[in-house]
């Protein structure tokens, strides 16, 4: 089918663009309905799927000069909702599968417009930090990550696992951003585009002294391997308070809510909010909190069943909406 083929080759090469030049040539929404029409033609068509397909894969093949490193345990992407219709769907599917609102609640959390990270701390030394890549392997960019003032190079307390994936998102606060860019005007260099893709750059330097130039920061949202230690937490709160307890970066703005009507609100709250906290936002990451439930939920080659990112309408798009609706 000619579609699929074209819809492939523009996913990939925007892949390429974002993942590994930093310089994407589309928007994130006109990348999002793009993957989402081919989401489409393969539910119509499961023929056409392949494993390769963007729909089954996470990131982008890995052309680096790094050296590469293999994740423990695989990083994987977020499906996501546009709107409030697609986050019920989502949390109705869960619920008939589990018989019922999920005990324990859901977990709110922002979705950081930021990049992907690996930890592995050992015996509480952090040892590596390395991208997501394709999920499978990643870049080494330790030297960058040790340049990162809020993340340990010690994890606090006695009690920490032989061996730990901790996860989270390296990001550009606004004020750096911005402050950087006047720097850069200043010395009549071009400016940077966004704090994601800044932040995207900065990490993969070579030279961990232009990365010390350009502070990033980070906030820790999950783990993949985990040996030996203290006991897996029991849900997702708990697992973000003893990631403060090790000293790790959590951040002060996730809630855990009993149903879907509270984290409706959660949503609308930061979508009338999103430029409150000092990072950019794309969405509101919502998670089953009970570890356990989400064991029995599981994952798909791409992204976990028990969480969702629910992604707010570009802000462009939003004001042009507005536009014509003064216009009327
Ligand atoms: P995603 O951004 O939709 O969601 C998954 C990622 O969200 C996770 O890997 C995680 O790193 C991140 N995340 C941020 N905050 C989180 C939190 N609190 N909890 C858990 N995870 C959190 O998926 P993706 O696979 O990382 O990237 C795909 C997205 O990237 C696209 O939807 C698009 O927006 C953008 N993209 C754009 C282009 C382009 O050309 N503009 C190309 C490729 C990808």
């Amino acid at each position: 089918m000619e579609r699929h083929a074209e819809l492939v080759r523009e996913l990939r090469d925007a892949n390429y663009r974002y993942y590994v030049l930093d310089q994407p040539v589309l928007s994130d929404i006109e990348y999002d309905l793009r993957l989402r029409e081919l989401q489409e033609l393969e539910e119509t068509y499961p023929e056409l799927v392949t494993p390769d397909s963007p729909t089954q894969t996470v990131g982008s093949a890995i052309v680096t000069d790094f050296a590469t490193v293999r994740h423990l345990e695989r990083m994987q992407s977020l499906d996501n909702a546009m709107d409030f219709a697609e986050l019920g769907v989502w949390a109705e599917r869960l619920e008939a599968g589990l018989g019922g609102v999920p005990s324990g609640g859901y977990l709110c959390e922002l979705k950081i417009d930021g990049l992907a990270i690996a930890l592995t701390y050992e015996r509480g030394e952090l040892v590596r930090g390395v991208t997501r890549g394709d999920g499978v392997q990643g870049e080494d960019v330790t030297h960058n990550i040790r340049t990162i003032a809020s993340i340990p190079t010690r994890l606090a307390g006695a009690e920490v696992p032989d061996l730990v994936e901790i996860r989270g998102e390296v990001f550009m606060t606004v004020e750096t951003f911005e402050k950087l860019n006047e720097q850069r005007a200043a010395d009549g260099e071009e400016s940077f585009r966004n704090p994601r893709n800044t932040a995207a750059g900065s990490l993969r330097q070579k030279d961990p002294r232009i990365t010390r130039q350009r502070p990033l920061d980070m906030i820790v949202h999950g783990y993949g391997a985990w040996e030996g230690g203290p006991r897996v937490p029991a849900s997702q709160s708990e697992t973000y308070e003893l990631f403060q307890a090790w000293g790790l970066p959590v951040s002060g703005l996730y809630r855990v809510v009993p149903d879907i009507e509270g984290v409706k609100e959660y949503i609308a709250h930061y979508g009338e909010h999103r430029h409150d906290p000092a990072y950019e936002i794309d969405g509101v990451v919502v998670k089953v909190n009970d570890r356990a439930l989400q064991r029995r939920l599981g994952s798909t080659s791409r992204a976990p069943r028990w969480a969702i990112a629910f992604k707010y309408p570009p802000e462009e798009v939003r004001t042009k909406l507005l536009d014509i609706k003064v216009g009327v």
